[in-house]
């Protein structure tokens, strides 16, 4: 199955063919650079569109995107999800926040050779991103995928998020104990559980699931805290 099919089939996108051009630029470019640099263990282009892309799409099953919409990816490492959510919805503005220099790079580049003018890359932890004015309650939509447990990430991520918008957790097998884990963290920061959704990809044995929080209050100004410590002494434990 192809690109354009999967995404219709799976999650009722309608990508145009300069939009699969794309796709196929960033797995080219993806699967140069990995040659050099480490950025993801999937060789193989097939593999790379449902492990990454597809899956990366998968989040558009539990929140609409419209143009004009401000979204972070928080730890993008090669820039998943965020930049397929960027290159399947028009008009969306986009913050990659990325801590490691390569993969910032990566980013960027990928950014350059696709014309991708709403995309910015920060080069910078969560843990400071989340107190920079310009950064901090400013996104409708602020994902990630494989950064942190669930009472760690929401810490990064709910900061970020303005206050009426939605946070979303890629998560694994253990998404529902890492929901049962957060409930202090989300009293704490401001968020409230919405719902968990599981996603089944082609060829892929596990199931995924999208943790979906909503930022109901502002997070008090202690947080999050200093790099490292949220992941050292996560709110609740
Ligand atoms: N989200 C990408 C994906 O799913 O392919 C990358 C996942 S990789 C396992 C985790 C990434 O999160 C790494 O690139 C790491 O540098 C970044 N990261 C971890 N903690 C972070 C933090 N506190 N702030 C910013 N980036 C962080």
């Amino acid at each position: 199955m192809n690109l354009k099919d999967a995404a219709h089939t799976l999650f009722g996108l309608e990508l145009t063919d300069s939009q699969v051009g794309q796709f196929e630029r960033y797995t080219e470019e993806l699967l140069k650079w990995n040659q050099h640099t480490n950025l993801t263990a999937i060789d193989e282009p097939e593999a790379v569109m449902v492990r990454h892309h597809l899956d990366s799409l998968s989040v558009l099953k539990v929140v609409t995107l419209e143009r004009g919409m401000r979204v972070a990816d928080v730890g993008t490492g090669a820039g998943f999800p965020g930049l397929p959510l960027h290159i399947a919805v028009d008009g969306v503005y986009t913050t990659l926040i990325e801590a490691t220099g390569k993969k910032v790079n990566f980013c960027k580049h990928v950014a350059e050779t696709l014309d991708l003018k709403r995309v910015v890359v920060l080069h910078s932890r969560a843990e400071e991103a989340g107190h920079i004015t310009h950064q901090r309650g400013k996104y409708d939509l602020v994902v990630a995928r494989a950064v942190a447990r669930l009472p760690i990430l929401l810490e990064y991520l709910l900061p970020l998020a303005k206050v009426g918008g939605l946070c979303v957790a890629m998560k694994g097998v253990t998404a529902g104990q890492e929901v049962e884990d957060s409930a202090k963290a989300l009293s704490e920061l401001g968020g409230e559980f919405v719902r968990m959704e599981t996603i089944e990809l082609p060829e892929v044995a596990e199931p995924h699931h999208l943790v979906v929080v909503k930022k109901v209050r502002q997070t008090p100004q202690a947080y999050p805290r200093k790099p490292g410590v949220p992941s050292k002494t996560p709110i609740g434990s």
